[in-house]
Order: structure tokens, then sequence, then C-alpha cells
């Protein structure tokens, strides 16, 4: 192809890019109010199985969150409701990453407990399908990844805000091979897209006492979207001014996290979405892996809170599924109590999940050596009953 056809097609291609994300930033401009849990009655909760050791662990966590429910239930101030079809298998014969009726069932949520969801990779056997994650924060805009770790005796004590809708990801499925030899991908940072998520981590440093927020970019090599996303936290964080901001290069602040004195010092970080996604994998590690960590997708309208993990297909080949560990997913049932105003629920939960962790009466290794995914629930819930609060 002639230089001259290949430069204007590709011109052409970054036209519609930019259309694109101009349409979304003037949609962005016109934000939302933010729901008032407190005004619902009743406040509906989905609870979504997902695929492999989803539904195992889900199940589990939906039997603690009806338990610690039950009056609200009765008095209808919260509804439980099992949305089913979120299937690889379904997704797969509608070639959809989120069935319509599927979809259709969710919004009429408020919430959604989420079990982890298979997407389909090269080589699979599955045809290729959008990931109905990188969809569900699309369809009801879950700009918010919220991602808590907590290893009280090493000091840490840490909340992840990364930004879940713009950044590698958004147009992760539009760069283009432009030559054989020439590959281009796009980046995409919106001041407002930028604004809500680094608003919502100093919100929240100022309402739980915590006096700073750590921004990590890479804005001195990337430097237009990564620029733009730190020059907009320098401005926010002058509207809160008894939360320090700092700043730090992804590079040096992934090293940093295993630094043991330096770490104590991280409370609040906010990050663009590919960054964010790399250090909070990292982050769960201190606390024990991935099994043991939850978080919580957050839009203004919607919420979906799940297990940081995938649905660990070999854990299911191997027939191990049973022997998967719940506390991923009730950490995410904590998130979402908390969330939607049910603070002592919240509590109790956390409290309970923490004691059982650290007693290690009843140890998840993963395998037959250890405790059911059911049995450990169990042991949640003699807790909760048990435990004086
Ligand atoms: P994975 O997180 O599913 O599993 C990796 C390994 O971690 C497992 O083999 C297992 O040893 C361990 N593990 C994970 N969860 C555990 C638990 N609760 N208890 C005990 N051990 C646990 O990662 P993967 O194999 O890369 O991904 C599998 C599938 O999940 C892929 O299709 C991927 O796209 C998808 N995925 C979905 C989500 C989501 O829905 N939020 C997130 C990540 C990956």
């Amino acid at each position: 192809m002639e230089r001259g056809t290949i430069i204007e097609r590709s011109k052409e291609h970054f036209g519609e890019i930019v259309e694109e994300q101009l349409d979304r930033v003037e949609t962005l401009k016109k934000a939302d109010a933010w729901i008032d849990y407190g005004a619902l009655k009743p406040v509906v909760i989905g609870i979504i199985g997902g695929d492999g050791i989803g539904p195992y662990i889900t199940n589990e966590a939906k039997r603690v969150l009806e338990f610690l429910m039950e009056e609200k239930e009765k008095s209808g101030k919260v509804q439980f409701k099992t949305i089913e079809g979120l299937t690889i298998e379904r997704r797969a014969e509608l070639m959809q990453a989120i069935p319509d009726d599927v979809l259709d069932e969710i919004k009429r949520c408020h919430v959604i407990l989420k079990g982890p969801t298979t997407t389909p990779k090269k080589g699979d056997t599955w045809p290729n399908l959008e990931s109905a994650n990188v969809a569900l924060r699309r369809e009801l805009d879950l700009f918010a990844n919220v991602r808590p770790v907590k290893v009280p005796e090493q000091g840490i004590d840490w909340v992840f805000f990364r930004e879940n809708t713009e950044g590698a990801y958004i147009l992760g499925s539009k760069g283009i091979n432009v030559t054989d030899d020439l590959a281009v991908d796009f980046k995409v940072i919106t001041t407002q897209g930028a604004e809500r998520i680094i608003r919502m981590a100093f919100d929240y440093a100022k309402s739980n006492n915590i006096n700073k927020v750590t921004v990590v970019t890479k804005a001195n090599i990337i430097k237009a979207t990564d620029g733009k996303f730190l020059s907009v936290a320098e401005q926010i964080a002058k509207a809160y001014p008894e939360v320090e901001c700092d700043h730090w290069f992804v590079d040096i602040f992934s090293a940093k996290l295993v630094d043991t004195k330096r770490r104590k010092e991280f409370r609040v970080v906010v990050l663009p979405n590919l960054y964010g996604d790399i250090i909070t994998d990292e982050a769960a590690e201190f606390q024990g892996g991935v099994g043991t960590a939850g978080s919580a997708n957050i839009g203004k309208r919607y919420a979906m809170f799940e297990a940081i993990h995938g649905s660990a297909p070999r854990m299911v080949e191997e027939g191990r599924a049973k022997y998967a560990n719940p506390s991923s997913i009730m950490r995410a049932a904590v998130m979402l109590l908390r969330h939607i105003g049910f603070v002592e629920e919240a509590k109790k939960l956390e409290m309970a999940l923490d004691v059982c962790t650290h007693d290690k009466k009843l140890v998840i290794t993963g395998r037959s050596d250890g405790a059911t995914c059911s049995e450990f629930a169990d042991y949640v819930l003699e807790t909760i009953q048990n435990y004086s609060y």
C-alpha cells in the first residue's frame, strides 16, 4: 500500500477515535448525581455466580449476607435477587459480553455482588468475546475500582482507587496495525474522568481522617495523558488542605511497596487504569494472595463488588473448586454493605473474617488438605453469632 494511503487511513481511524472521545467528554460533563441508598426501599442486591469457582464462593457469600440481613430483608429494606445467565456458555452461545436479558436484570438492581467471569484468550475453545467485566464497567459507568489491602501486623493499611474507564484499556481493542511492521495503541485521559476518581480518593481520605493521598503516574515519560492525570490531582488537592498530596512514578512506587519501612506511609493511592491493575495485584500478594482480596467497582448510579481473582479454571478441572477461598468475595460483601450504608453489618462480617483468618482454626489451602469454602462460611457464620461486638 502507498504511504499516502496508509497515512490517510490512519488519520481516519484516529479521527473516529477523537470524535468518539469528544462525545464521551460531553456525556461526562452532564454527570449524574450520586444515588442515595438511604432513600431506597428496598435496596436491591443482585447476586451473580459467574464461571468456574465463582458460583461456589458466591453462594457462600450470599448465605452469609442473607444471615446478616435477615431482619432488613423481612422489613423490606433490602431485597436479594439471583441473576442467572452470566456464564461463558451462554455468552458464547449468544456472542455477547453480557446477554441483553442479564444486563436488563442487572440494571434493575442497585448493587451487584459478582463472581468471576471467564474471558476467552487466544487459543481457547471459546470464541473471542469481550470481557464481561470491561463491558459491565462501561455499561454501568463504574469508574472507580476500589481495593483495600490490610496487613495489620506489618503496618499495611492501603486503599487503592484505580480509574476504571479510561487510560490504556478503554481503547484496548482499537489499536491499529498500521503496517506489518508498525503497531499503534491509544491511551486516553480526560479532565472529567480524572477529576471524578481523584476527588473520590480525596473525599475518602478526608472522611476517614487519613491525611495523605498518593498519586501514581509515569508523567515524566507519558506526558500528555499521565501529565493530565497529575495536574488534575494537583488542582483537586488544593480543595483539601487537610490532606497532603504526594506523587510517585509507578516504577519506583512498585519498588517501594516492598520496602517495609516506606510502605507504611502509603494510605490512599489513586492511579490510572493500567498502573492500578498491576499495582493492586502486587499489593494483594502481601495480604495472602488474590483469594483474600475483594474489590468494588463504583459509579454514581450502580456499584459492583467482586473478588479480585478470576474463575480459576485449573481448580475446577482438578476437582478443587469446593476448596476455593470465599474470603475474597466475602471481603467484597463487606464493601458492599458499607457502600449501601449498613455499617454495623459490614463491621460484623469484617471482624469475623479477620478472626477466622488469623485464628487459623480452619485453613483454606485450595486443596483437599484444607477446609472447603462451605466449611469456612460455617465458621464465619458461627463467629458472627458468637463474637461479642
Ligand atoms: P485466576 O485468578 O482465576 O486464578 C489463578 C490462580 O489463583 C488459581 O489457579 C488458583 O490457584 C488461585 N486462586 C484464585 N482464586 C482463588 C481462591 N478464591 N481460592 C484459592 N485459590 C485461588 O487467574 P487466571 O487463571 O489468570 O484467570 C482465569 C479466568 O478468570 C480468565 O478467563 C480470566 O480472564 C478471568 N478473570 C476474571 C476476573 C473477574 O471476573 N473479575 C478477574 C481476573 C481474571
